[in-house]
């Protein structure tokens, strides 16, 4: 019987010990937390958007960093059977707008306590593992130290080391899993946050804070060579460093090379008007207010918190009577309700990241079995590995693909 250890107890690692006592293995997880799935629990906002109902293109469509080393892994691990493991479980689910699927309770608790039951007969040891130890090319075992500093040294016959990465440490994430690789000869791919809020325009934003702006349309533009690199319709929010909610996370994904001024955030506030009907809709507000001054006359077309940096924005006095706008005031107007724009100035901490994008480098696993082509017996699963996704389950359905074809070939490695 095999005997392997699983190094970190979270979404990949619970999935590798279960498929690898399917397999018949002897399984030891180590984690230092005292429950397992610690991450897993505060996954889509405590309702864990689990996997994506998608066929497996969309899902390589939806992974900007290696798609193609992936290719294997989700065929061995489809969405289609993540979905089946967790209904076998005994966790329904349901698949919401954008393919996105949840437990039905809205619970991820369900979902851990089905991966707790699907690795029932793994042993689990509550020590960091500080070593991966090889022996000429070949892995032997791992070096753990408990929580009093007692170091004990394991034999195993294949270690599986799913870390996670750099964010959210304080569910144990802590980037042990790169130093312990790089000990062995691995490399790492620089860590950046990925789905992560973004630093913008302090004195601009510290006005709008906690503004949230729904049914808006947000494009990032490249301010080098002016294209436009992200377009999202959605929900957003202003906080004081800057930006954040869903779609500004979705954008952060498609961002890169963060130099200060190189994007700006473009808010379409009326996406569903065109300019056109704007305007008719500016001359019907300002004849509804015609006695008032323009500062009394926005109330109809934004959030109130928006009228003073509008107006600023504007350069038109406030105190003027509405009757006074010109033509091309309106159009102005139009231009930034059409055109809000944010300038970006980074990311927020990798610790506030959803992902952490980079890790140990691909070129260094193989994509058919995720084993490393360094040491023999050492594998490879989820966030540690130099991928990530966008939202929507797909970094999930990572972390379950990679450790299912990690922990079946660990298990079937003689
Ligand atoms: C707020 C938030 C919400 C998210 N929501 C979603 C979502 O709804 N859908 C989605 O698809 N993705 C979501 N993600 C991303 C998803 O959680 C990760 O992609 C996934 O958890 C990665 O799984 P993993 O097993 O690789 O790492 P983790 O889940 O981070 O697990 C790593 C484990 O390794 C342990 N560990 C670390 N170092 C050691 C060591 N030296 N020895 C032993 N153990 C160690 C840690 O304690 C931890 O338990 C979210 C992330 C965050 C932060």
């Amino acid at each position: 019987m095999p005997k392997i250890a699983i190094v970190g107890a979270g979404a990949a690692g619970l999935l590798a010990a279960g498929t690898a006592l399917e397999y018949g293995a002897d399984v030891t997880m180590f984690d230092p937390n005292v429950k397992v799935g610690v991450k897993l629990m505060i996954t889509g906002k405590g309702r864990c958007n689990v996997t994506n109902n998608s066929p497996i293109d969309n899902i390589l469509a939806n992974i900007p960093r290696n798609p193609r080393f992936l290719y294997a892994a989700l065929n061995s691990f489809p969405p289609n059977e993540v979905m089946e493991l967790f209904e076998k479980l005994g966790v329904p689910l349901k698949t919401e707008r954008g393919a996105r699927v949840f437990p039905v309770s809205d619970k991820a608790q369900d979902i851990v306590n089905a991966l707790s039951k699907y690795t029932f007969g793994a042993k689990l040891v509550h020590e960091r593992v500080t070593a991966i130890n090889a022996e000429n090319g070949v892995v032997c075992g791992v070096t753990s130290r408990d929580k009093s500093g007692v170091v004990r040294k394991h034999s195993f016959d294949s270690v599986i080391l799913c870390t996670g990465g750099l964010s959210y440490p304080r569910t144990g994430s802590t980037g042990d899993g790169y130093r312990i690789a790089e000990a062995l000869g691995h490399t790492s791919v620089p860590r950046l946050p990925s789905l992560v809020p973004l630093e913008a325009d302090r004195r601009l934003c510290s006005e709008l804070t906690g503004l949230s702006l729904r049914n808006v349309t947000l494009k990032i533009r490249n301010n080098i060579d002016q294209s436009i690199v992200f377009e999202e319709f959605g929900e957003m929010l202003f906080a004081h460093f800057g930006l954040t909610g869903p779609i500004v996370l979705s954008s952060s994904a498609h961002l890169r090379d963060m130099a200060r001024g190189k994007y700006t955030a473009v808010i379409d506030l009326k996406p569903a008007l065109d300019e056109k009907t704007l305007d008719n809709r500016l001359l019907s507000d300002f004849s509804k207010y015609i006695n008032k001054n323009f500062s009394n006359a926005l109330g109809d077309l934004l959030p109130q918190k928006m009228i003073p940096v509008f107006i600023k924005l504007s350069g038109i006095d406030p105190d003027r009577k509405v009757n006074t706008i010109t033509r091309d005031e309106r159009h102005l107007l139009i231009r930034l309700l059409k055109n809000f724009e944010v300038n970006i100035s980074g990311f927020r901490p990798i610790d506030e990241a959803i992902i952490t994008s980079g890790g140990i480098n691909v070129k260094e696993i193989s994509p058919k079995d995720m084993q490393s082509k360094l040491i023999q017996g050492l594998y490879f699963a989820g966030e540690v590995i130099d991928v990530d996704a966008y939202t929507g389950g797909f970094n999930l359905q990572i972390a379950f693909s990679t450790g299912h074809l990690a922990g079946m070939s660990a298990a079937t490695r003689y």
